[in-house]
């Protein structure tokens, strides 16, 4: 998994895949992130008194998000449980490799998850 990179005035196609690479940051990162969804804007913040923050705003008329505030460091530390790394994190990232190989075995799958 790449380490996705953050930046102010980074477009994305719509708010799931603004949300979807927040929390693939998250998870290569360590951190506990939290999503925070109003009608047109997603706040991402991290664990309680770090400054890491990222905010993203629907552009005008069209359903691209764009980051339009974002404070890169950290104060905390990195975390062993990831409360990103959801199950349906998981099918979603993994459901084409079944789909494409049903007898796939779960040590092929947990050597693909630990890649
Ligand atoms: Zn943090």
């Amino acid at each position: 998994m790449s380490n996705p990179q953050l930046s102010v005035g980074l477009l994305f196609t719509c708010a799931i895949d603004f949300r979807d690479v927040a929390r693939k940051y998250a998870i290569k990162n360590g951190r506990n992130m939290f999503i925070k969804n109003e009608k047109d804007k997603v706040r991402v913040v991290c664990s309680v008194g770090c400054p890491w923050v990222v905010y993203a705003a629907q552009v005008r008329n069209e359903k691209t998000f764009q980051v339009r505030t974002y404070h890169a460091e950290h104060t905390c530390g990195r975390v062993s449980k990831n409360n990103n790394l959801t199950s349906r994190y998981l099918w979603k990232k993994y459901v084409d490799h079944f789909l494409n190989d049903p007898k796939l075995f779960i040590g092929v799958f947990m050597n693909t998850m630990r890649s």
